[in-house]
């Protein structure tokens, strides 16, 4: 299981600096998580101003 950022994101990058392993990047037009990176631990979604993070 990992997360996966909706297209309600809006490329704040918040989430990406308070990734514990650093799944989180830049994408195209979001930011995107790297499943093989991710342990579910659930920080993105809480600090997300737009809840875009969502448990795949
Ligand atoms: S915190 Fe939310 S809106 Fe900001 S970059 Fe991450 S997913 Fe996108
Ligand atoms: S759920 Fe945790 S490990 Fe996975 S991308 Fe979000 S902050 Fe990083």
């Amino acid at each position: 299981m990992a997360y996966v950022i909706t297209d309600a994101c809006i490329s704040c990058g918040a989430c990406a600096a308070e990734c514990p392993v650093e799944a989180i990047s830049e994408g195209d037009g979001k930011y995107v998580i790297d499943p093989e990176k991710c342990i579910d631990c659930g920080n993105c979604a809480g600090l997300c101003p737009m809840g875009a993070p969502q448990p795949e």
